[in-house]
């Protein structure tokens, strides 16, 4: 096994990615991202309690990337029998989706990650995403794309596993897919 500290991070969204979508309409007020992001939101029972044990055993250090921020540790880590994780340090989300602009994550999960291996796997990657990546990270990066109606699957995971171990270690070497 690699030194733990040169496991590849791993970035975790909840929205459209651990938590879909469904049939419910991705929230766009700031009222109605409140009644999502509450314990009470009966859309929390579509998240899929294996995936805890599927997330723990992929050979990554596992870190909130997430608007729920401390709140996912409260709420979505107990639902899924995961410890409490490292919360990401991130910007504001933006008030209103924005199209054609860089993702108001990216920048500073490619500051948290430090040139170490990193997947992140999210709803809204977009390939401005995956450019200023490539650009600007000095180790691999899979930037995983998840459907937000269905949320991240099984078979998801068999991919991100096989990145995982090929990467561990390789901290300074570009991936091709990064
Ligand atoms: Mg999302």
């Amino acid at each position: 096994m690699p030194d733990r500290a040169e496991r590849p991070l791993l970035f975790l969204d909840v929205d459209g990615t651990l938590l879909p979508y469904g049939a419910a309409q991705r929230p766009s007020t700031a009222q109605e991202w409140d009644d999502w992001q509450n314990p009470a939101n009966p859309q929390l029972a579509q998240l899929v309690l294996g995936h805890g044990q599927l997330l723990s055993e992929l050979g990554c250090d596992l870190m909130w990337a997430t608007a729920w921020m401390q709140d996912a540790n409260e709420v979505i880590a107990p639902l899924l029998g995961l410890p409490e994780l490292p919360v990401a340090c991130l910007p504001d989300a933006p008030q209103q989706d924005e199209a054609g602009v860089l993702h108001w994550k990216t920048q500073a999960l490619v500051e948290t990650a430090a040139g170490r291996p990193f997947i992140w796997v999210d709803d809204e990657i977009t390939e401005l995403d995956r450019a200023w990546v490539s650009a600007h990270h000095r180790g691999p990066a899979l930037l995983y794309h998840v459907d937000s109606r269905t949320g991240v699957a099984e078979p998801d995971f068999a991919v991100l596993d096989e990145w995982a171990q090929r990467y561990a270690g390789a901290r300074g070497r570009r991936s091709p897919d990064a």
